[in-house]
Protein backbone atom coordinates (compact mmCIF):
# COMPACT_ATOMS: atom_id res chain seq x y z
CA UNK A 1 0.00 0.00 0.00
CA UNK A 2 0.81 3.43 -0.78
CA UNK A 3 -0.13 6.60 0.81
CA UNK A 4 -3.29 7.54 -1.05
CA UNK A 5 -2.85 5.37 -3.96
CA UNK A 6 -6.26 5.30 -5.53
CA UNK A 7 -5.76 1.47 -7.09
CA UNK A 8 -3.99 0.18 -3.55
CA UNK A 9 -7.63 1.04 -1.76
CA UNK A 10 -9.22 -0.45 -4.66
CA UNK A 11 -6.82 -3.60 -4.30
CA UNK A 12 -7.92 -3.38 -0.70
CA UNK A 13 -11.60 -3.61 -1.42
CA UNK A 14 -12.45 -0.04 0.11
CA UNK A 15 -14.30 0.85 -2.76
CA UNK A 16 -16.32 -2.30 -3.19
CA UNK A 17 -15.23 -2.97 -6.65
CA UNK A 18 -16.36 -5.63 -8.50
CA UNK A 19 -13.15 -8.20 -9.88
CA UNK A 20 -13.47 -9.63 -12.93
CA UNK A 21 -10.94 -11.59 -12.00
CA UNK A 22 -8.23 -12.13 -9.00
CA UNK A 23 -5.12 -14.21 -8.56
CA UNK A 24 -3.12 -13.85 -5.78
CA UNK A 25 -0.88 -11.31 -7.76
CA UNK A 26 -2.99 -9.54 -9.82
CA UNK A 27 -7.01 -7.91 -9.93
CA UNK A 28 -9.10 -6.87 -13.24
CA UNK A 29 -11.88 -4.58 -13.26
CA UNK A 30 -13.86 -2.36 -15.31
CA UNK A 31 -12.09 1.28 -15.70
CA UNK A 32 -14.51 3.77 -14.26
CA UNK A 33 -14.24 5.91 -17.27
CA UNK A 34 -14.48 3.61 -20.30
CA UNK A 35 -12.54 4.34 -23.74
CA UNK A 36 -14.21 1.61 -25.31
CA UNK A 37 -17.42 -1.14 -25.25
CA UNK A 38 -14.98 -3.54 -22.90
CA UNK A 39 -12.33 -1.11 -21.01
CA UNK A 40 -10.75 -3.60 -18.32
CA UNK A 41 -7.62 -2.49 -15.93
CA UNK A 42 -5.49 -5.42 -14.69
CA UNK A 43 -3.22 -3.53 -11.86
CA UNK A 44 -0.84 -5.34 -9.62
CA UNK A 45 -1.83 -6.05 -6.09
CA UNK A 46 1.43 -4.62 -4.61
CA UNK A 47 1.95 -1.37 -5.33
CA UNK A 48 4.84 -0.50 -8.29
CA UNK A 49 4.09 2.78 -9.33
CA UNK A 50 4.97 2.13 -13.61
CA UNK A 51 6.23 0.05 -15.70
CA UNK A 52 9.92 1.27 -15.72
CA UNK A 53 10.21 -0.04 -12.72
CA UNK A 54 10.51 -3.31 -12.98
CA UNK A 55 13.33 -5.55 -12.64
CA UNK A 56 15.11 -8.60 -12.46
CA UNK A 57 13.16 -8.80 -8.52
CA UNK A 58 10.15 -9.18 -10.57
CA UNK A 59 10.37 -10.68 -14.11
CA UNK A 60 7.48 -12.27 -14.12
CA UNK A 61 4.63 -9.50 -13.79
CA UNK A 62 4.78 -7.82 -16.96
CA UNK A 63 3.87 -11.42 -18.87
CA UNK A 64 1.53 -12.59 -15.98
CA UNK A 65 -0.21 -8.97 -16.53
CA UNK A 66 -0.55 -9.62 -20.38
CA UNK A 67 -1.72 -13.59 -20.06
CA UNK A 68 -4.38 -12.08 -17.97
CA UNK A 69 -5.59 -9.58 -20.01
CA UNK A 70 -5.79 -12.54 -22.58
CA UNK A 71 -7.91 -14.19 -20.70
CA UNK A 72 -10.28 -11.26 -19.86
CA UNK A 73 -10.14 -10.82 -23.39
CA UNK A 74 -11.77 -14.58 -24.34
CA UNK A 75 -14.17 -14.40 -21.35
CA UNK A 76 -15.46 -10.34 -22.61
CA UNK A 77 -15.57 -12.39 -26.10
CA UNK A 78 -13.37 -10.26 -27.89
CA UNK A 79 -10.92 -12.37 -28.29
CA UNK A 80 -11.75 -13.25 -32.32
CA UNK A 81 -12.13 -9.98 -33.17
CA UNK A 82 -9.18 -8.80 -31.49
CA UNK A 83 -8.13 -5.91 -28.70
CA UNK A 84 -5.68 -3.18 -27.79
CA UNK A 85 -3.28 -3.68 -24.39
CA UNK A 86 -1.68 -0.45 -23.41
CA UNK A 87 0.72 0.09 -20.82
CA UNK A 88 0.97 4.20 -20.04
CA UNK A 89 4.28 5.40 -18.53
CA UNK A 90 5.02 8.53 -16.76
CA UNK A 91 3.56 12.20 -17.62
CA UNK A 92 4.33 11.97 -21.84
CA UNK A 93 3.06 8.12 -21.57
CA UNK A 94 -0.40 9.66 -20.36
CA UNK A 95 -0.34 7.93 -17.13
CA UNK A 96 -2.29 9.38 -14.44
CA UNK A 97 -2.36 6.65 -11.59
CA UNK A 98 0.60 6.24 -10.80
CA UNK A 99 -0.09 2.61 -9.70
CA UNK A 100 1.25 -0.11 -12.23
CA UNK A 101 -1.68 -1.00 -14.91
CA UNK A 102 -2.73 -2.22 -18.04
CA UNK A 103 -5.42 -1.38 -20.04
CA UNK A 104 -7.79 -4.11 -22.27
CA UNK A 105 -9.51 -2.01 -24.65
CA UNK A 106 -11.68 -3.72 -27.52
CA UNK A 107 -15.23 -4.01 -28.72
CA UNK A 108 -14.30 -0.87 -31.71
CA UNK A 109 -12.00 -0.55 -34.06
CA UNK A 110 -9.22 1.01 -32.39
CA UNK A 111 -7.18 3.93 -34.68
CA UNK A 112 -3.75 4.65 -34.84
CA UNK A 113 -1.62 6.92 -33.91
CA UNK A 114 -2.96 6.88 -30.83
CA UNK A 115 -3.87 10.27 -29.19
P1 LIG B 1 -3.76 5.94 -16.85
O1 LIG B 1 -4.09 7.23 -17.52
O2 LIG B 1 -3.05 6.14 -15.55
O3 LIG B 1 -3.04 4.97 -17.75
O4 LIG B 1 -5.13 5.21 -16.56
C1 LIG B 1 -5.81 5.28 -15.35
C2 LIG B 1 -7.20 4.76 -15.58
O5 LIG B 1 -7.81 4.52 -14.33
C3 LIG B 1 -8.12 5.72 -16.34
O6 LIG B 1 -8.60 5.11 -17.52
C4 LIG B 1 -9.24 6.02 -15.34
O7 LIG B 1 -10.51 6.14 -15.94
C5 LIG B 1 -9.17 4.83 -14.41
N1 LIG B 1 -9.61 5.09 -13.04
C6 LIG B 1 -9.22 6.13 -12.26
N2 LIG B 1 -9.82 6.05 -11.05
C7 LIG B 1 -10.58 4.93 -11.07
C8 LIG B 1 -11.44 4.32 -10.11
O8 LIG B 1 -11.62 4.78 -8.97
N3 LIG B 1 -12.07 3.16 -10.49
C9 LIG B 1 -11.91 2.62 -11.73
N4 LIG B 1 -12.57 1.49 -12.00
N5 LIG B 1 -11.10 3.18 -12.66
C10 LIG B 1 -10.45 4.32 -12.34
ZN1 LIG C 1 -0.82 1.66 -5.35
Amino acid sequence: MSGDCIFCKIAKGEFGTKFIYEDKDLLAFHDINPQAPVHVLIISRNHISRINQLDDSNPDLAGKMILTANKVARNEKISKAGYRLVFNCGPDGGQEVEHIHLHLLGGRQMSWPPG
